[in-house]
């Protein structure tokens, strides 16, 4: 699928979850359009003396439960048109786990891998710059996302914090700790998934060393959730990078994995010949293939658009989470949904992520900060609940996990639209 269509693929979802949530027709109308889009160009000047101008996103999707959520993106794919179904998707993600945000989203076209640690540090910079009256700890609350981490939320806070030259740390979560950032803000991602991985495995009776698992996308969430499920004994037989992928169907020892991804910043050290590669043995297989392997679950964990209508067919996997953010179009999963797979979907899957910039964010309000027992604990509650909510209600309306979990956002959404009042409201004569 073109980046073009991503958006409207997204909107797709709405019709047949709004039958379920059986909200006002306005806000199904109002949903299909962002609140306010802002595009920029940001100009960087480069260790070589040269100037180069990149372009920039942010857009709010919708801000009737709260103040605008979701990461900023670095990526040599980042379009209007994708930034937009992101902002979407965090507009029904904040819903789904029912935390006080709307949607947003931000990116730079950029590929970060290209710049010096000066050049990152003064385009992260400059898009704040940009892009400062959009946001704020009460309009417009930014993260990271693909490619962009802590030290380049740091950055940004601080930019902001100069341009109204007072501390605001509120005003973007995911910071460095030192700087306001909330412990269990790194694996929130990974761990949120995990947790709903959990409540499946004792709804389904899974014995975990007899699950295999394939991780397609090895960055922060990615490594988490494949971690965590290491840990109680799941078996991970396949991870990949954009570089490719490694397949043991024996089970990998992830914290190795971790350990020489992060060492050499590829995973293809772990394949590559000599010293510490060697100590791994692994088929190497295309990402293409790993997403085909016959494994009890399957974790997209990389970019959109991973699962569609030409490699759906050949997915084997009964259990799909999706980590990423968009990882399956629609067309596939009609396809995936007739072979009978469950799709865990990623506004309820990933929502850890989120949740935990939430807490983030109040414990910046209230200046006073949290344990990381604590910050576990309350990130349990919230995602045992809402897969709760969504499981009860896939099985009530007999539907799937995606369509539930749009339907429960759409109620929540609808319900913040509603009580200003709907043309239901206006035209009638009751007082
Ligand atoms: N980028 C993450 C997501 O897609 C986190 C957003 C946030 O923490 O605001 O959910």
């Amino acid at each position: 699928m073109e980046n073009a269509d991503i958006f409207s693929d997204a909107i797709r979802r709405l019709g047949q979850a709004s039958k379920i949530a059986q909200i006002d027709p306005e806000v199904l109308e109002r949903l299909k359009y962002p609140r306010a889009s802002l595009q920029v160009s940001i100009p960087v000047r480069m260790d070589d003396g040269s100037l180069r101008v990149f372009e920039g996103y942010r857009v709010r999707y919708d801000d009737s439960r709260g103040p605008g959520k979701g990461g900023i993106r670095f990526h040599p794919q980042v379009s209007l048109d994708e930034v937009k179904a992101l902002a979407f998707w965090m507009t029904c993600k904040c819903a789904v786990v029912g935390i006080p945000f709307g949607g947003a989203k931000g990116g730079v076209t950029v590929n970060p891998k290209e710049l010096s640690r000066l050049e990152l540090e003064r385009l992260s910079r400059s898009f704040i710059r940009q892009i400062a009256d959009f946001i704020g700890p009460e309009t417009d609350v930014p993260a990271p996302d693909v490619y962009t981490n802590a030290m380049i939320m740091g950055w940004m806070m601080d930019e902001y914090s100069k341009l109204r030259r007072q501390r605001m740390p509120a005003v973007i979560t995911g910071k460095p700790i030192p700087l306001g950032g909330s412990l269990g803000r790194d694996d929130a991602t990974g761990r949120g998934a995990y947790y709903c991985i959990k409540e499946l495995e004792s709804r389904r009776n899974w014995q975990p060393s007899e699950m295999r698992v394939a991780v397609q996308g090895f960055g922060n969430a990615g490594q988490h959730v494949a971690q965590l499920l290491h840990k109680d004994g799941y078996k991970v037989v396949a991870v990949s990078d954009s570089q490719g992928a490694i397949y043991q169907p024996d089970g990998f020892d992830v914290p190795s994995l971790i350990y020489m991804k992060n060492e050499s910043r590829r995973l293809k050290a772990v394949y590559c010949d000599g010293s510490v590669c060697e100590s791994v043995h692994a088929e190497k297989i295309s990402n293409a293939e790993l997403l085909e392997l016959d494994v009890d679950l399957l974790i997209p964990a990389a970019l959109e658009n991973q699962i569609t209508a030409e490699n759906a067919e050949h997915i084997k996997a009964p259990v799909i989470i999706e980590v990423a953010n968009g990882p399956i179009t629609s067309e596939a999963d009609e396809i995936l949904g007739r072979k009978g797979a469950l799709i865990v979907p990623d506004i309820l899957a990933n929502a850890g992520g989120v949740t935990v910039s939430y807490f983030e964010w109040v414990q910046n309000k209230a200046g006073y900060y949290w344990s990381l027992e604590e910050v576990h604990e309350k990130l349990h509650t919230i995602m045992v609940r809402e897969f709760g909510n969504v499981y009860e209600l896939m099985t009530d309306e007999q539907t799937d996990m995606r369509t539930a979990a749009y339907a429960l956002a759409l109620r929540r959404i609808g319900a913040a639209i509603s009580a200003h009042g709907t043309g239901s409201y206006f035209s009638s004569d009751e007082a």
